[in-house]
């Protein structure tokens, strides 16, 4: 399937709709997902066109991936998180509902189970909050 750069990641990165930044650098943009499965889930995408894995450059996918191992750090150090997992979804059979490569950074205690996927949309403020917390942990 061709990219759609209709997407709602495609619009963040344009500047066409809203997002809670944590990091950005010249390959990739982290920002707090709007309908958290936990606090603090975080995602990293790529400013570049790719749908999914299969179809980034290597070379743009080692530089997110830095972005993802930096943010992570973050995310864990702010929530203090015993836990983090990373998750990466390619394809709608594979549960992918935003079709623009991104990485899921969440967040796990032990005991404390995740809400469903894409569900409820968070509280602004609070995603406002959670996004500084993290953004003071990184450099
Ligand atoms: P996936 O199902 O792996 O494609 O994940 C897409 C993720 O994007 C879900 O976790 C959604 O909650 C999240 N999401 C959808 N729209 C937005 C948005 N406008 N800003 C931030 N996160 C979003």
């Amino acid at each position: 399937m061709a990219y759609n750069d209709a997407n709602v990641f495609a619009q963040i990165l344009r500047g066409d709709a809203p997002a809670f930044k944590v990091y950005e650098n010249d390959f990739a943009l982290a920002f707090m997902d709007i309908m958290p499965q936990v606090d603090g889930h975080t995602l990293v995408i790529p400013k570049y066109t790719a749908e999914n894995l299969h179809d980034v450059a290597p070379e743009i996918l080692g530089e997110t991936m830095k972005v993802v191992q930096l943010v992570s750090g973050a995310v864990k150090s702010a929530f203090d998180a015993p836990g983090i997992m990373i998750a990466q979804l390619n394809g709608a059979a594979a549960g992918q509902t935003v079709f623009h490569l991104h990485f899921h950074i969440m967040p796990r205690f032990d005991g404390l189970d995740f809400k469903l996927h894409a569900r409820e949309v968070e509280d602004g403020e609070k995603l406002a909050g959670f996004s500084e917390r993290i953004r003071a942990k990184l450099p």
